[in-house]
């Protein structure tokens, strides 16, 4: 049997294009190495699934971390507002939270997945799982996916929807960029993204530190090269929570030997009206010590540490010299931690770089170089930061795809 589109890989961009693939007729099946469809889907948003962004196309692309310009007919072809009609016209009841976050109302990305795998259902889309892919070759205008146990699979086009690299668990691999690369393309080097940043220093005793509205900067020799305000969270070698993984994003084509992370935990006060301010407040704690006149400026888990990292003696605030409250200052302002590394790719929530987009058409994301084959979601060199931005790269690529296959 030839099937008109054979989708590798049964996620979220996978399914997204079978569905439309199938809805105009073609005859299609998905081919998946796991035991179900849309086990990363499953995990999403803590297992609420965040699908998309209720925010203009715009805020889309502005939150697109490589290669946006690519996602602008994708996102024009298929909007978030055409994403939250989708699910809507399917059955599926959502809302939007804060930050313009789309989750189902149920708050189970199960649900996202019984949506999709319904309307596969219904527009008779075959599904081939636990297959382990051994080979695709084209001849003669066909595809020819051979799988283990002899079995091959034979289409005239093809669909590559097998993702990015993070959690390994959930299915992930390296199959989409070793077709890539058969077929001629090229893989912008993956890195790992929207990842937790290793630090050198011993940050053990913080674990589980929570940090609300902190700058963080991301050094460089002795250069500032990004900072970003927001929230954070202390692993016992990390930095993570929001804050964090957003400038792993935008940090991970750096050269991070020799960097550090700073933190300004005082962002709305300058070095000036710090000074001013322990002027006026040191008065009334003179006869307290360093310890108990910190924890009215940061949260009591990191005020040891604190006065150990800066380097002062915990003394009574009677005693603090000019030079302590420099240390003070520059602790708190500018609090330096040195950089290991970023998580490793497994750990990311999403992996950038992948099939290099220069070579795919992005008003159909076929291939500029082999005919009938497609690339969608992660497995192109497309990432996003946090807030249903990755899905909907996922569905408007999937989408593209699936209503210009075989056009
Ligand atoms: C913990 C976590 C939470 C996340 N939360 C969100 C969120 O709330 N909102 C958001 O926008 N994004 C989120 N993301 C990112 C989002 O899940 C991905 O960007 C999105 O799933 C990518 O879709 P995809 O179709 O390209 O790949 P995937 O959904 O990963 O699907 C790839 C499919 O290909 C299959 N496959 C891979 N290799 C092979 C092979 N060799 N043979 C056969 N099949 C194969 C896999 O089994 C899988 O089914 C999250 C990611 C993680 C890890």
């Amino acid at each position: 049997m030839i099937y008109d589109v054979i989708i590798i890989g049964g996620g979220a961009s996978g399914m997204m294009s079978a569905i439309i693939a199938s809805k105009r007729g073609l005859n299609c099946l998905i081919i998946d190495h796991n035991e179900k469809l849309g086990k990363k889907l499953y995990i999403t948003g803590k297992g609420r699934c965040n699908l998309t962004n209720n925010s203009s196309i715009e805020n889309h692309l502005n939150n697109i971390i490589s290669n946006s310009k690519f996602m602008y007919s994708a996102l024009n072809s298929f909007s978030p507002k055409d994403t939250m009609e989708f699910f809507s016209n399917a059955g599926l009841e959502l809302k939007t939270e804060r930050g313009n976050r789309v989750f189902p109302k149920s708050d189970k990305s199960s649900d996202v997945i019984k949506t999709l795998t319904t309307l596969l259902k219904i527009n008779k889309v075959n599904v081939e799982l636990n297959k382990t892919i051994l080979d695709i070759n084209k001849n003669n205008d066909l595809f020819y996916i051979k799988c283990e146990n002899n079995n091959t699979y034979t289409s005239r086009s093809i669909i590559i929807a097998t993702g990015g690299l993070s959690y390994s668990g959930t299915g992930a691999s390296d199959l989409g960029y070793k077709i890539a690369i058969k077929f001629g393309h090229k893989i912008v080097e993956v890195k790992s993204a929207l990842c937790p940043i290793i630090i050198k220093d011993d940050i053990s005793v913080l674990n589980g530190l929570s940090l609300k509205n902190v700058t963080l900067s991301i050094k460089v020799g002795n250069k500032i090269i990004k900072s970003e305000i927001g929230e954070m969270l202390f692993t016992y070698n990390s930095l993570t929570g929001p804050l964090a993984l957003t400038m792993s994003s935008k940090i991970n084509r750096l050269n991070l030997e020799n960097s550090s992370a700073i933190i300004d935990f005082k962002p709305a006060l300058t070095d000036e009206e710090l000074k001013e301010k322990f002027t006026r407040e040191f008065a009334e704690y003179a006869k307290k010590d360093l310890r108990t006149y910190l924890l009215t400026l940061l949260p009591r888990s990191i005020v040891d540490y604190f006065i150990c990292h800066v380097k002062i003696q915990n003394k009574k605030i009677a005693d603090i010299n000019k030079e302590d409250k420099l240390k003070l200052i520059n602790g708190l302002k500018r609090f330096d931690l040195k950089i290991k590394s970023l998580d490793n790719i497994n750990v990311g929530i999403v992996t950038a770089g992948g099939v290099d987009v220069k070579e795919i058409n992005s008003k159909t994301c076929e291939s500029k170089l082999i005919k009938n084959l497609y690339f969608v979601g992660e497995v192109l060199d497309l990432d996003a930061l946090t807030g249903g931005f990755n899905l909907q790269i996922a569905w408007s690529t999937g989408y593209l795809a699936g209503k210009n296959v075989l056009g």
